[in-house]
């Protein structure tokens, strides 16, 4: 069955949900951008127009996110996924150890690309216990003598979000924050880098955004491909080559949407609401539904839950989509169910989510 725009509620993991005034806007704007003639993608990454989007799409984020004035923000390509190589490449090198800290498959990513270009020690890991928890932070072994240590702020696939950090020290902590960025406040100053592929709360897949301390810039490794040095691209205020422009400016709308909805404080406590209504559904369903998560380590961007049987699993799924409620289906590698509630999901999307909740569960409980 078709459905119109105000018909869908998208639970998406990714690519996901896009606030719609503005996907309004970038249609309002499509073909004659702020007056030049020509569309945001059909002008240059040197022109005066596009340089604009640009420092406006960083100063929105450096106002939004607090970031201090000695970390850099840069604008990539390759998704997190190259972030995963980039880091290592940077900053370990052979007879160097980094630290990792284990909590789902994008964890062990990192890890394994890491591991091509210097020793990874395992600084903590839940996968024993099939990733139910987020490690407390005594848990976590740290070293001074890691180059960093790497940890994945929330948890796409498995549903689990950091609800504090690690005391690093002097060691730089990186993060993979791809799924959770921009959806509550963050202490930058904690970390040495952040980053994220847009695709989640952000804006269009093919963008990544990198915050790194000017430091780690400055002691990055020289000898890599142009491409794929830090320094290089910090030097370059992200135009060493062409960027992905279309990408940056949709990210400036999303941020500028950001800031009118009151910032991310705002932000974090819709999303607390949002995931409570999720939570909620399940707490109360006397097992109908089960949490995969462990309550502390819930995250409140992805909700994964199961039903008794895979059987049942499938017939809500179906039932869902055809009542508009889209992509709830859990990732192929762990199956069940998963709700995904960026930013950009409302807060009546959830409700219209829990009542389903509610309903099926009466009519198969
Ligand atoms: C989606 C996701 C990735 C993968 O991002 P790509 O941009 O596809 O490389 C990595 N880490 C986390 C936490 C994610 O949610």
């Amino acid at each position: 069955m078709p459905f119109e725009r105000e018909q869908a509620s998208n639970f998406g993991a990714g690519p996901a949900a896009i606030p719609t005034p503005v996907l309004e806007q970038a249609q309002a704007e499509l073909l004659n951008f702020r007056g030049t003639g020509m569309s945001i993608m059909e002008i240059s990454h040197r022109n005066q127009a596009y340089a604009k989007v640009q420092e406006e799409a960083e100063a929105s984020l450096r106002d939004l996110l607090s970031i201090p004035t000695n970390y850099r923000v840069l604008f990539l390509q390759g998704g997190a996924s190259l972030q995963f190589s980039m880091i290592p490449m940077n900053w370990l090198s052979a007879g160097q150890t980094a630290g990792y800290v284990l909590t789902g498959s994008w964890s062990e990513k990192a890890q394994k690309e890491a591991a091509l270009f210097g020793t990874v020690r395992v600084a903590a890991s839940t996968k024993e216990e099939g990733y139910k928890r987020i490690p407390n932070v005594q848990e976590i072994a740290l070293d001074a003598n890691d180059r960093y240590l790497h940890i994945t702020s929330n948890n796409t696939i498995f549903g689990s979000q950091w609800a504090e950090y690690p005391d690093t020290g002097h060691v730089p902590l990186i993060a993979d924050m791809s799924s959770d960025i921009l959806s509550r406040p963050i202490p930058v100053e904690k970390f040495g880098l952040i980053y994220a592929g847009a695709q989640k709360n952000l804006g269009p897949s093919g963008l990544t955004v990198v915050i790194v301390r000017d430091d780690l810039v400055e002691a990055a490794n020289k000898e890599l491909p142009t491409m794929l040095r830090y320094d290089i691209h910090a030097k370059n205020d992200s135009r060493y080559n062409t960027p992905p422009t279309f990408g940056i400016y949709m990210l400036s709308l999303v941020l500028q949407w950001a800031k009118e909805r009151g910032g991310v404080s705002a932000i974090a406590r819709e999303n607390e609401a949002k995931a409570g209504l999720i939570y909620d559904a399940i707490d109360n369903s006397q097992g109908f539904y089960n949490g995969y998560v462990a309550p502390d380590s819930r995250s409140k961007m992805n909700v994964t839950f199961r039903l008794a049987t895979e059987e049942l699993e499938k017939v809500f799924l179906d039932e869902a989509k055809a009542s508009g409620l889209i992509g709830l289906n859990g990732h192929r590698s762990v199956g069940g169910c998963r709700a995904s509630l960026y930013n950009a999901v409302s807060i009546k999307d959830c409700e219209r989510l829990a009542a389903f909740m509610l309903d099926f569960q009466k009519r198969n409980g």
